[in-house]
Parts: C-alpha cells; structure tokens; sequence
C-alpha cells in the first residue's frame, strides 16, 4: 500500500469493488481497504438478484451462482399461494448468488485491474483538512498509517462510521432497519427454481419472510422485521425459529446469520468536500424489497466515474462532486426508491385483512417485466381501489 492515492476506497462489499475497478479502469491509482480478513465472508445476504441488474455489471458464473430462478410465488397472510410467472419476460427472473465468491471475484476483477487492495485492514478515521477529506488513518495488525486521496469512496456497508465520522448525519431511525435473522437450511422440500416470499403479521411483522432456494434441497430461509416489532419473546429469530418449526420441521440449518437492512430514505446528500458515499453507507437499499445489491453495484460504479471527473478538472468539491449524487437521485434507480419507499409505507400500515383482499385478487400473474414495478402495476389493474388509496403515488406508477 502506498501512502498516497487519486482515490482510496473504504470496504469491499460490491459498492467498493465495483468503484475501485472503475477507477482503475478511469486512469486512476485506486486502493480498496477492506476492515475483514477475507472479502466475502460472512454473508449477510440473502443473495437474490434480478438477471438483467447483474448482467449489466458482469457475466454470470456458475463459480459463484448458487441456483437460477424462473418463478416466485407470494404467500398471503391466510395461506394463499399467489404465483408470479415469467413466461413473457423468457424466464429473466434471477439468481441466487453465492456471495462468497462473488464478492471476492469482483474484488479481484478490480485488483486485477490496478487496485491495490489490503483485507484486515481498517480506516480507523479520517483526515480532515480545512474541511476537506482528505484520506484516512489506516490500521493494519496495530500499525497505523496516513493514506492520503483526492477523493474517499465510503463504501463501508449498513454499519458505516466513516461518513459520520466526517459530520455527516447517517442516523436510521429504529422502525426503519429491519432486523433480519438467516438460516442457510439443507434437506427440505422445495421447489429449487423459484423464490417464496410470506407476508402478515404472524409471519413478519412490518417485513416479510423468504425462502430463496440455493440448490435442490437446500435455500437461504430468512426474516426482516421491523426494528419497533423486535422485543422478547418476538425478535427475527423467534419468527424464523416458529416458521422453519412449521414448514420445514426435518430441514437441518448449516448456517446463521442476522444483520440489519436499512429502510429509509437515502441520506439527505451523500457527498461532501473530498468525499462520495456509496452502496448502504448512502442508504440505498430498496425500502420495498431490502435489495441492495445492485444499487450498490450502480452507486460504487457512479462514484468512481464522477471521481475521476473531478479530479481530471482539479475541483473535488462538494459542489463539483453534486453531479454524483444528483445523478443517481435521477436515474431509475434513484427514483424506484422514491416510489417503493411510499409503497413500503403504504403496505406496512395495512392490516393482514388488507394483504390478504390484494393478494386474492390475483391468483397467478404473468408478468410481461419481472420487477417490483411490473407487480405492482399489474396488482392496481385489478384493484382500481388500491389506486384511489395510494392516490398521486398511483398516477406515478401508472
Ligand atoms: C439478511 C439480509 C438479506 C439481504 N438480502 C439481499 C438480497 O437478497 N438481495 C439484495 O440485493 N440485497 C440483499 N441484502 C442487502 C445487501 O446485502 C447489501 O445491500 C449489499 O451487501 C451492500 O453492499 P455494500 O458494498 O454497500 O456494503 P457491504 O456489502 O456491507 O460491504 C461493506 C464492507 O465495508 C467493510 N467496512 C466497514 N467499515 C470499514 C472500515 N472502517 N474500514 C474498512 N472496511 C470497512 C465491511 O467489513 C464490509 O465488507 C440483504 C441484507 C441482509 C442483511
């Protein structure tokens, strides 16, 4: 590692790796610190992703996907199954990840580019001059360092500190993280190419439940539920715990992870002098879904592009760095969080009797696009009162 960088990106999630290779890939040197000993591990992710998102940023590969989707299915709180098909959309639905590996091969995509990149390695704070960032203190087995940049790329995940660190407001309000509890479960009947989402209040409160199969017999089992919902007796792991109890009673769990999803809005701007957030440190999670994986992607791309614009012209400026966080705040990205976030907020506060008049009202969909907005189009086509009830967000979905 070097002390002295056009660029130095904190965290080595897909936001980081993604930005490091791109602004190699620009003329820049770039180094990617990673806080881990080993990128990848361990995977807070229920690993879904849409084919067409991750096709835009690298061809798939069977080393790092788990199994490949072509259907999902939505189960009502009463039990009813509804089930989406794809048949117009020629089976493009997604993947199942296997995020071990893929976040390690687009670091390594980005190493092999230029980046230099150092694991076990942690930006402990920054450095800060005439309010400028300037770079960071970088620890490595108790060594610390100065590692100066023109610009830092804050991709330091859900639990960033280095843009508050910086004086950035960075605050999630509790009821918008969702408290999520996984299982990676074996030897359970499944059907191994499609998705299963449960909702209601028994279920997940404020959240959903998932079973994103991995393999024939195996998946991802998981829960989010609102952060105000978490207490004794009723925490993720209490809702995952009664559901696997259930459904699949002989399956054997190899894994457990629980992480948070932040839910909120974006920060209110995410860049400073000298400094571009990204991925989940900018809060871009889809506050519908909880998918962040391609807005991560998408984010740590346009940083280091609006990076090395900047610094090609001399000014990293707040001002000048504008165009970052302007740009995805326009783009499609930018504005489904915008229309899913009042979604979320309109289906949290309807009551199980609610979900379950939706969801009956379709019994199977055969979406023409497989995304959230093609669902929800086509669920407001056959309930012209979900329009009067979401009002002027209906007129911006239509
Ligand atoms: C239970 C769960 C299920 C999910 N399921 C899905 C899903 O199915 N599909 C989907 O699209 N998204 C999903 N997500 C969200 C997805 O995992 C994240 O949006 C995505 O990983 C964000 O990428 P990132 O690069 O911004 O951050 P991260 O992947 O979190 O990477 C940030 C990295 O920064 C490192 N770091 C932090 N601080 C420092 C520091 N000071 N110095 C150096 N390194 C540091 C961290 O160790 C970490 O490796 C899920 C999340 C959870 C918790």
């Amino acid at each position: 590692m070097k002390n002295k960088y056009d660029v130095l990106v904190i965290g080595g999630g897909p936001a980081g790796a993604i930005a490091a290779k791109t602004a190699v890939e620009k003329g820049l040197s770039a180094c990617l610190v990673e806080k881990r000993p080993a990128i990848g591990t361990p995977v807070r992710c229920a690993e879904g992703i849409g084919k067409e998102a991750l096709h835009e940023f690298i061809d798939p590969d069977p080393c790092w996907i788990s199994a490949e989707m072509t259907g999902a299915s939505i189960v009502a709180p009463d039990g009813f199954l509804m089930k989406l098909e794809s048949e117009l959309a020629g089976n493009k639905v997604g993947y199942i990840l296997d995020r071990k590996f893929f976040d390690r091969e687009l670091v390594w995509k980005a190493a092999e580019a230029g980046a230099d990149v150092a694991v076990k390695t942690r930006a402990s704070s920054p450095i800060i001059e005439k309010g400028f960032v300037k770079g960071a203190k970088i620890e490595c087995c108790g060594q610390v360092t100065n590692v100066t940049a023109d610009v830092v790329i804050a991709a330091d995940g859900v639990e960033s500190k280095f843009s508050r660190w910086c004086g950035i407001d960075t605050t999630v309000p509790v009821s918008e993280i969702m408290s999520s509890v996984q299982y990676v479960m074996t030897d359970i009947d499944i059907d191994a190419h499609s998705t299963v989402f449960y909702l209601g209040n028994e279920v997940a409160p404020e959240g959903y439940l998932w079973v994103f199969p991995k393999g024939k017999r195996s998946a991802n089992v998981g829960v989010g539920i609102s952060g105000k919902k978490s207490g004794e007796g009723h925490r993720a792991k209490d809702y995952l715990d009664r559901f696997v109890k259930k459904t699949f009673p002989q399956g054997k769990q190899i894994e457990y992870i629980a992480g948070g999803v932040s839910v909120c809005r974006p920060l209110d701007c995410t860049v400073a002098d000298g400094l571009i957030i990204a991925g989940d440190a900018a809060r871009v999670v889809d506050p519908l879904t909880g998918g962040g994986i391609y807005n991560s992607m998408y984010t740590g791309r346009l940083a280091a592009d609006v990076a090395a614009e900047c610094i090609g012209k001399g000014d990293v400026s707040k001002t000048a760095l504008m165009v970052y966080d302007k740009t995805w705040r326009a783009s499609k990205m930018g504005k489904a969080i915008e229309r899913n976030y009042h979604i979320k907020e309109y289906l949290i506060k309807q009551p199980d009797a609610k979900l379950n008049e939706i969801i009956h009202s379709v019994s199977k969909l055969n979406l023409k696009e497989f995304t959230t907005l093609s669902l929800i189009k086509e669920i407001m086509m056959v309930n012209p009162k979900l329009m009067l009830e979401l009002g002027a967000l209906a007129v911006s979905i239509r």
